[in-house]
C-alpha cells in the first residue's frame, strides 16, 4: 500500500468502509510498506502480537508522521515492545468486570444502566486499550443464543434504563446485525436511552453512512460516544462524520484517555477539547489510564492529571470540559478527580479558591 500524496485518489474505493476494513494494516511486513521499520522494529512488533493482535485501517495509517518515533498517532496504533514488559499493578481484569457480569455480554454495575459488549471486534486495536486482555481476541459477534439471553436479563431487571452498547465496537458489525440488537433492545419498555461507544469516526469515519444513521434515528433516543485523543485526529474526515452523526440528532461525546507523550499537557488537551467542540462534540470522560497489563509506559500520574484538569477549568469553556476520572481498580467504578478549590469550610463559611488562585468566601445559611 502506499499512503504518500492523496492515496484517496490512488484507491478508488477509499471513502468505503469495507474497503478500509479490509485492507487493514495487521502485520509488521505490509506496515513497513507505510512506515519504515527496521529489522529489529519488525521483530519487536511481531513479539507484541502474540499477546495483542494489530489492526490499523489505511485511513489512520494516513495520518502517521513517519518521521517522529513519537508521533502521537503512530503510538497509538503501533506496537511498541514495552507492551512486553510487566509492570508492577499490572491487572488482569483491571475494572473487575467479570464480578459484575450476571450473564455473558453484560456488566451491571450502576442501578439504572448496564453495559452490554455485543462484539470483540474493532476496526483499529489501540495500543491502550482496556479490554485488551479479551479484545480482538475473536472475530466474531455476539452468537444470536446470547444476545436472547443478554436482552432477557435487561428485560427482567426494571431498573435499566440506560444500555450502553459496547464492544470492541460496536459499530464494525454490518448495520443489519447492530439493527437486530438495537431494535431488540429498543422492544423492552423500561429501556430509556441507548447509547454506542464507539471509535469508528476517530479511526474509520467513512463508516458513518446515510444508511447507518438512517438506521439508528428509527431508535431514538440515542447517544453516542466517541473517542478522540489528540487534535491530529480532528480530520476533515473525522469532523464530517460527527456533522453527520449530530445532525442526525443524535448528541455526539467524547471520552479520551490521558496517555503519557501523547495528550498529557494542558496545551494539546486545550486543542483537542476546543477542536471537539467545534465539531459538536461534548468532551465528556477523561479517564485515567488503568491497570490492563501492557500499557504501562502510556500511564501518566494522577497529579499531572489533576494539573491539567486545573490549567483547564475556568480557562476555557465549561462546555469543553471533561470529567476527570479514575475506573477504580478492581470494580470501584468511576470516581471523580479534582482539584480541591476548597480550602476550608465549617458552619459558618466556605473558603475556597478560584481558577486563578485568588481566595474567596461563601458564608453559610444561618
Ligand atoms: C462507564 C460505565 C457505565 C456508564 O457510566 P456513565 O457514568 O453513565 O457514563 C456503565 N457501566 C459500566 C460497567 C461502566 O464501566
Ligand atoms: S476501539 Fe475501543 S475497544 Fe477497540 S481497541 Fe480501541 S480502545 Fe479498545
Amino acid at each position: 500500500m502506499n499512503l504518500k500524496n492523496g492515496p484517496r485518489t490512488r484507491y478508488p474505493r477509499w471513502d468505503d468502509w469495507k474497503w478500509q476494513f479490509a485492507n487493514r494494516i495487521t502485520n509488521a511486513e505490509a506496515l513497513s510498506k507505510v512506515l519504515p521499520l527496521t529489522d529489529c522494529e519488525k521483530a519487536d512488533i511481531g513479539e507484541c502480537l502474540k499477546s495483542f493482535r494489530m489492526a490499523i485501517t489505511p485511513y489512520y495509517a494516513s495520518l502517521i508522521d513517519t518521521t517522529d518515533p513519537n508521533d502521537p498517532i503512530r503510538r497509538q496504533c503501533v506496537p511498541s515492545i514495552e507492551e512486553t514488559h510487566p509492570c508492577a499493578n499490572d491487572l488482569q481484569d483491571p475494572l473487575g468486570e467479570l464480578k459484575d457480569s450476571p450473564v455473558p455480554h453484560v456488566v451491571h454495575r450502576y442501578p439504572d444502566r448496564a453495559l452490554f459488549l455485543v462484539t470483540l471486534r474493532c476496526s483499529m486495536y489501540c495500543r491502550h486499550c482496556t479490554r485488551r486482555r479479551v479484545v480482538g481476541e475473536e472475530d466474531r459477534s455476539i452468537s444470536e443464543k446470547a444476545l436472547g439471553t443478554a436482552i432477557a436479563y435487561i428485560r427482567k431487571h426494571e431498573e435499566i434504563r440506560d444500555v450502553l452498547v459496547s464492544g470492541g465496537d460496536p459499530l464494525v458489525m454490518s448495520t443489519e446485525k447492530l439493527e437486530r440488537i438495537i431494535s431488540s433492545i429498543r422492544s423492552i419498555p423500561h429501556v430509556d436511552i441507548v447509547r454506542i461507544g464507539t471509535r469508528v469516526p476517530v479511526v474509520l469515519p467513512m463508516r458513518i453512512t446515510n444508511e447507518l444513521l438512517q438506521m439508528l434515528k428509527k431508535y431514538q433516543p440515542i447517544w453516542i460516544n466517541t473517542h478522540f485523543n489528540h487534535p491530529r485526529e480532528l480530520t476533515e474526515d473525522a469532523a464530517a462524520a460527527c456533522t453527520k452523526i449530530v445532525d442526525a440528532g443524535i448528541p455526539l461525546g467524547n471520552q479520551s484517555v490521558l496517555l503519557k507523550g501523547i495528550n498529557d499537557d494542558a496545551e494539546t488537551m486545550k486543542r483537542l477539547l476546543l477542536g471537539l467542540v467545534h465539531m459538536r462534540v461534548r468532551p465528556y470522560y477523561l479517564y485515567q489510564c488503568d491497570l490492563s497489563c501492557g500499557i504501562g509506559h502510556f500511564r501518566t500520574t494522577v497529579e499531572k492529571g489533576i494539573e491539567i484538569m486545573h490549567e483547564l477549568t475556568g480557562n476555557i469553556s465549561g462546555y469543553a470540559v471533561p470529567k476527570y476520572v479514575i475506573d477504580a481498580p478492581g470494580g470501584g467504578g468511576k470516581i471523580p478527580i479534582n482539584y480541591e478549590y476548597v480550602l476550608s469550610r465549617n458552619d459558618k463559611e466556605v473558603v475556597m479558591e478560584n481558577y486563578k488562585g485568588e481566595e474567596y468566601k461563601y458564608p453559610q445559611p444561618v
